[in-house]
Order: structure tokens, then sequence, then C-alpha cells
């Protein structure tokens, strides 16, 4: 059993990969929540959905959000009507949307609710939300911290930042079956995601970094040098006072790492790191990404 932390773009690549050699049942992915939101009436959950729609087989892979083949009909009508709905969200993806906030309005778990979603799509790998505790990434500019799908969406990533935050500022408790899943598994490996908005959400959690250290764990950078493959990475490092980089994504994963992966590509070297080429550009890039980690992995987690 292999587990993995995701965002919604670089480690589902890898998960990509991953399922050309791994069963479904045999992968448990930890995601991160705090980029959740509430918007028109449901509950967005980005990178939940992302992952779900993977296992699921209707991922829009071009993208790496929403639904393959999707219309938007109603997020063009609701714009019709005047409403600010700073989000393109597609037809079928809004139906998700609302069914899980159906269930969470119903005093469901968000646990629950992404259990109940995965079951009704045919998922077969274990999706589970980092906690069960509401938390958002909020990124300050000009004196004001809005949120991060604000910054990023609406904003599209051209405000200048000079801080990042969660909130709320105490860690929210990681479920019981995210320490199940990474204390239980023959490896847990932290795909090529944004480690700000991404993988420290996961890491802050209550209890996850205790797991992590019993536990054999790689990492794969986001970087080539102190350029982030896509995405808003290096001002966010940046903004929390990390350097955009390979180094300083091992920096802050080194206190339970026993594998580093860079880019072959990469001139700033990690002592220790392992170098494969992590450019997921098509389906065998990621499976060649997949095929060169488990190559590495103790031979027990095969
Ligand atoms: P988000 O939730 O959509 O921000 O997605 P993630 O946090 O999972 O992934 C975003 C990160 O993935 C960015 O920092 C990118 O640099 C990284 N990324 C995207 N594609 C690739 C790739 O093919 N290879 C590597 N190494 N990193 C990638």
């Amino acid at each position: 059993m292999i587990t993995f932390l995701s965002g919604g773009t670089g480690t589902p690549k890898l998960l990509r990969g991953f399922r050309s050699y791994s069963d479904d049942q045999d992968i448990n992915v930890v995601v991160n929540t705090a980029e959740d939101v509430w918007i028109s009436g449901g509950h967005m959950s980005p990178d939940i959905d992302t992952v779900m729609y993977l296992f699921a087989g209707i991922l829009n892979t071009d993208t790496w959000w929403g639904i393959s083949g999707d219309s938007f009909l109603t997020h063009k009508a609701l714009l019709d009507l005047g409403t600010d709905e700073y989000i393109a969200i597609g037809d079928r993806d809004r139906a998700v949307q609302i069914a899980r906030g159906d269930l969470l309005n119903q005093g469901k778990s968000l646990t629950a609710a992404t259990s109940i979603l995965c079951r009704n799509m045919g998922v077969r790998a274990g999706v589970l939300p980092m906690t069960d505790s509401p938390v958002a990434t909020l990124v300050r500019s000009s004196g004001n911290y809005i949120h991060f799908q604000e910054y990023w969406v609406r904003c599209k990533g051209s405000l200048p930042i000079d801080a990042v935050k969660r909130e709320p500022e105490s860690p929210p408790a990681a479920t019981k079956d995210v320490i199940e899943a990474i204390t239980g598994a023959d490896a847990v490996i932290i795909g090529p995601s944004n480690p700000v908005t991404s993988i420290l959400p996961i890491l802050e959690c209550q209890g996850v970094r205790d797991a992590l250290r019993g536990q054999y764990v790689v990492a794969v950078s986001p970087f080539i040098g102190n350029a982030p493959f896509s995405g808003p990475a290096g001002e966010l490092m940046k903004a929390k006072g990390f350097s955009p980089s390979s180094s300083g994504t091992y920096e802050l994963y080194k206190d339970f790492l026993d594998l580093f992966i860079q880019d072959e590509r990469d001139t700033m070297t990690v002592p220790g790191a392992a170098c494969l080429d992590t450019m997921m550009t098509n389906e065998e890039k990621c499976r060649g990404l997949a095929e060169g980690i488990l190559k590495i992995l103790p031979a027990h987690t095969g």
C-alpha cells in the first residue's frame, strides 16, 4: 500500500503514472483541503475533486481540474443573472459540489461525504481529506488577506503577495483515517505539489509529521532550479521566507524525508537526491516517473 500526499496538479500527474503499476485499491491519497470554498451554494474542494475524477476516469487532463467534456451552461446562466461566480464551474462538476454541500449540511464529515461521492463514482482508491475541520489558505496583498482562490482564480495570480497564512491559525487535527493511511503504508510519496498551498497544509495537521517520521517517505520537487513547472509556487515560497527552489522544498521536508527526487535538468543539486525526468508532460512521462520511483523504493513496497 502506498500513500500519497497531494494537491490538485503535480501529485495527480504522478498518480496517473502510478495507476499503471498499482491497483487503485492499493493507493491512498491524503488530499489538501485548504483551498476549499463554498460557492454558488455548493462546496468546492478542488484538490479532492481532481484526485476523485482522476480515479473515476473522468478528469480533464488538459487543465487538471474539472470533468472532461463538461458543459458550462449553468455558469453562463449565473453570470447572465449578474452573480459573481468568479470560478468557471462545469455543470457535472457543479453537481458534485452541490451533492457534497448537501451531505455536509446534513451533518456528514468531509471524510464521509468524500467516501460517498467516491463510491458513487466508482473510485476504488482511498481519497482522504487531510482534516474534517474547515481551514483556508489566505494570502496578503497590499495589507489585506484574501482567500487563495480569490488571488489565483479571480485575480489570476497577478497581485504582489508578501505573506501567506492559514485560517484558523491553530492547526486542525488530521483525521484518524489519514494517520492510519500514513502509519499503515509501505511508503509515503509526496508528489511534486505546491509546498506552500498543498503540502504544508497537510503537514500542519496535528499528528501528520509525527506519523511520517516512522515511515519511508519520498518527495518529488515541483521546481527545476528556482522556477516551478507551473503556478505560483515560487511567489508563495518567497512570501513564506523560503527559497523558491528544490533546495527550499527539501528544507521543508527534511526532518522526515528518506529520499528527495529532483529533475535531472536541475542545476541546483540537493545532496543525496536522486535525479529523474520529472517533467510529466504526457501520460507516458507520468508512467516513466512512477516507474523510476518504484525502482528506487525499498523492495518491501513492491
Ligand atoms: P494545485 O493544487 O493545482 O496548486 O496543484 P499541486 O499543488 O498539486 O501542484 C502544483 C505544482 O505542481 C506546481 O508547483 C508545479 O510546479 C508542479 N508541477 C506541475 N506539473 C509538474 C510536472 O510535470 N513535474 C513536476 N516536477 N512538477 C510539476
